[in-house]
């Protein structure tokens, strides 16, 4: 059995200590003990299946929505940007998506055949499994909305089929079958008038850029917003705006926004994301939520600047 899935067979890119700041918006992050991008989803299954079974898996899209410590990643790093890319038609009404596939490109697919309701993944600068498992939302859409079922895969390579039931879907988190990760979605959209949605969207996309500082280094929004409220009006009104901590300052654009100005780590972006938190707190007795996931270790004490 191991002979045949020996790694010579293995046609993905296999890097060690690749740095995880090449692939996080924030463009920080030390490196990924090793880091796989496979060739598809069959190369993908074959390297689950001949890793130890001890090994510490980490599933990465984007890169949009994670805090990689300086540190690095213990374990190994699946990429699948790049590698789960299918997206078909399946019927009328269904698009089937794969993981890796960026969510823009998901929603301009959607609309030349006609079918909306996907057209605020044009706003979510991450791939479909990101989006499935932070429950992206934009423009009042939302991820989990348009799903009809998943596939997903677990750390001895066996794939499997879910329905939405079997997650608890919320804002911005999702919870499921534990050890397993998406590999593909089945979306279920409505016929309609695809370009006009693709309009709309491309409308509220330029209104935003107005607001948030869209092309520099950031993750978005660090914090949820609590209920019935927005965690930007609450942090501004704390008088956070353009404090910074070494390279990386709240924006003063959207304050919901932390930008890396070009040399920050991420100790210093999660010393001032830690800030902004006990700052809201105190001032307003409210505990901001990060949306924001940080995975990885801190960097050793001799290696800090
Ligand atoms: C400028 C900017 C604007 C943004 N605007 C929005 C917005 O409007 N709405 C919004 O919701 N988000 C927004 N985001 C945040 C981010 O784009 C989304 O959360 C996105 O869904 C993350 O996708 P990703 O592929 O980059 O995931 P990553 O950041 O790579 O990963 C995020 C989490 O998902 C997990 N994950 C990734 N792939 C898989 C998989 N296949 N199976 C299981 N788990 C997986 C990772 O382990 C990690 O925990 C924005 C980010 C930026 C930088």
């Amino acid at each position: 059995m191991m002979a045949a899935m020996s790694p010579t067979v293995l046609r993905g890119k296999l890097r060690h200590n690749e740095p995880m700041a090449r692939h996080t918006s924030w463009r920080v992050g030390g490196p990924a003990g090793t880091f796989y991008e496979a060739a598809d989803l069959d190369d993908l299954v074959m390297f689950l299946q001949q890793l130890p079974p001890d090994e510490p898996l980490f599933w990465l899209g984007l890169g949009s929505n994670v805090l990689v410590r300086d540190g690095g990643i213990p374990g190994t790093v699946i990429a699948t940007a790049g590698a789960l890319m299918d997206l078909v038609k399946v019927n009328e009404s269904t698009v089937r998506a794969g993981a890796g596939v960026a969510c823009n490109k998901v929603a301009r697919y959607c609309a030349n055949l006609n079918l909306v309701g996907g057209e605020f993944l044009a706003g979510i600068p991450g791939t479909v499994g990101g989006a499935l498992a932070m429950n992206a939302g934009a423009f009042g859409g939302e991820t989990w909305r348009l799903v009809k079922r998943v596939e997903t895969v677990d750390r001895r390579g066996v794939r499997r089929w879910h329905e939405p039931a079997e997650f608890q879907v919320a804002y911005r988190e999702v919870q499921g079958p534990t050890g397993e990760w998406f590999i593909a979605a089945e979306l279920l959209l409505q016929p309609g008038d695809g370009a006009a949605g693709l309009a709309r969207v491309k409308e509220l996309l330029e209104r935003r850029n107005q607001t948030q500082p869209i092309g520099l280094p950031s993750c978005g929004s660090v914090f949820r917003n609590p209920p019935g409220d927005h965690a930007a009006r609450l942090i501004e009104s704390c008088g956070l705006k353009g404090l910074c901590r070494g390279g990386a300052c709240v924006s003063t654009k959207h304050a919901n926004f932390i930008i890396n100005t070009g040399n920050a780590t991420a100790a210093e972006i999660e010393a001032l994301i830690d800030h902004v938190a006990e700052t809201v707190k105190r001032t307003h007795g409210i505990s901001l939520r990060r949306e924001v996931h940080a995975v990885g270790a801190a960097a050793k004490e001799e290696a800090r600047r």
